[in-house]
């Protein structure tokens, strides 16, 4: 998945990137490391904990090719 993946059905707070699209963690409460994993239908970046995304967890240097 690169950078541009358009993420639809998300809620309001995924959408704006201020929670994970894949558990649903609301960053402004919960402090976990997270990562862009795309956008969302409007164009914003869109968030996944870096232990919720497989794509997420190789960018943070859990594997490198
Ligand atoms: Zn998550």
């Amino acid at each position: 998945m690169s950078g541009d993946t358009i993420i639809a059905g998300l809620t309001a707070l995924q959408a704006d990137g201020l929670a994970c699209v894949v558990c649903g963690a609301d960053y402004l409460d919960v402090r976990v490391p997270h990562l862009p994993v795309g956008r969302s239908v409007t164009g914003s970046q869109v968030f996944a904990c870096v232990g919720c995304d497989p794509d997420a967890r190789r960018a943070a240097g859990g594997v490198l090719r």
